[in-house]
């Protein structure tokens, strides 16, 4: 089966030291898996916590995960190859685009990610290749591949759709057990998406996002040639230094942190791409926390449309924001097949 794929937003696999000279199999892999084990445990099932080593069990299972992504002792299910026709968006792969908003001090470091056309030819058996053809049109309309989502890379649009859909027909997501969500692992019913449509009134509108003045010399032949602005670090830092209060919660436990430990923020926004001549999109998705209250107020926050209009300077334009809180997760994955 192929999937050829275009990046909407710049892929990322990078290298262990921080650049990236090709796209990297294992970091498409390792997003495909990290999606499937949320998938997995929201549909009831069982995927382990892969930083525990806990398959194969002491009666020798593996879990729903490892079974089609392997594990010690048992092969992946199927084989990547990828044939590469992308692009560095800029030569100097040690140079980082710094989006710093008017009121930090250090602002965001955006890698030079990858652009253009690539095609995945996996290799497998049919059940397996049904499977990975649902997980790319779920990942499609919601998700990303590669790594850094939290940056907004990764976005891309299924180039063959036809063939595609044909083998995800085949597949069918079915509940996997009765397992509750466990609070300290990407589960589905715990995701909400989000994604945000606009036209703006002037093609210069990204230069008015915070952040972006400064370094518009750098951010124009990304917008020009690969119709994409990094307007990630605007919305993150509306949502985390404005929009949320400390008496909800750490913000550190939501948006990440380096320091005192390293942790992912539990929320990911896209950059803007452009969708048709006029339109933009931005899409992104929130790991809520289980703390009911906490959860809601992120939500609020995620889908505040006067943030998103304020941020991207669309107030007055046509924009609409489309949102899914996932208690139906079975509904968020049947989406695919419309
Ligand atoms: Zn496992």
């Amino acid at each position: 089966m192929d999937v050829t794929i275009r990046t909407l937003t710049p892929l990322w696999t990078g290298n262990v030291d921080g650049t990236m000279d090709r796209i990297h199999e294992a970091g498409i892999i390792g997003s495909l898996r990290w999606w499937y084990e949320a998938i997995v445990r929201g549909l009831g099932g069982w995927a382990c916590d892969p930083s525990k080593h806990e398959c194969p069990d002491k009666d020798g299972k593996y879990c729903d995960v490892c079974r089609v992504f392997g594990a010690t002792g048992w092969r992946r299910r199927f084989r990547l190859e990828v044939v590469d026709d992308t692009q560095a968006i800029w030569d100097d792969p040690d140079r980082m685009l710094n989006i710093r908003p008017p009121d930090r001090n250090r602002g965001w470091f955006l890698p030079p990610g990858q652009m253009g056309t690539l095609t995945l030819r996996l290799d497998g058996d049919e059940r397996t290749l049904a499977l990975l053809a649902a997980l790319f049109l779920f990942l499609e309309r919601w998700g990303s591949i590669g790594a850094k989502p939290q940056l907004g890379y990764g976005v891309f649009a299924v180039e063959n759709r036809d063939q595609v859909q044909q083998w995800a027909s085949r597949w069918q997501w079915n509940a996997m057990g009765d397992r509750k969500p466990d609070q300290a692992l990407p589960d589905l019913r715990r995701f909400g998406f989000f994604r945000y449509r606009f036209r703006p009134e002037k093609p210069g509108w990204w230069t008015q996002v915070p952040g972006i003045r400064r370094v518009a010399t750098q951010v124009q032949p990304l917008v020009t040639r690969y119709r994409t602005v990094p307007i990630s670090p605007a919305l993150k830092n509306e949502w985390r230094f404005h929009e949320w209060q400390r008496r909800w919660g750490d913000d550190r436990q939501i948006f990440g942190s380096l320091r005192p430990e390293r942790r992912r923020s539990r929320v990911a926004v896209s950059w803007a791409y452009s969708v048709e001549k006029r339109e933009w999109e931005v899409r992104g998705w929130g790991w809520l926390p289980a703390e009911q209250d906490a959860g809601q107020h992120l939500w609020r926050v995620l889908i505040n449309e006067r943030v998103w209009a304020e941020t991207l300077g669309t107030t007055g334009g046509m924009s609409t924001l489309q949102a899914a809180s996932v208690s139906d997760v079975q509904r968020v994955l049947e989406v695919v097949k419309e």
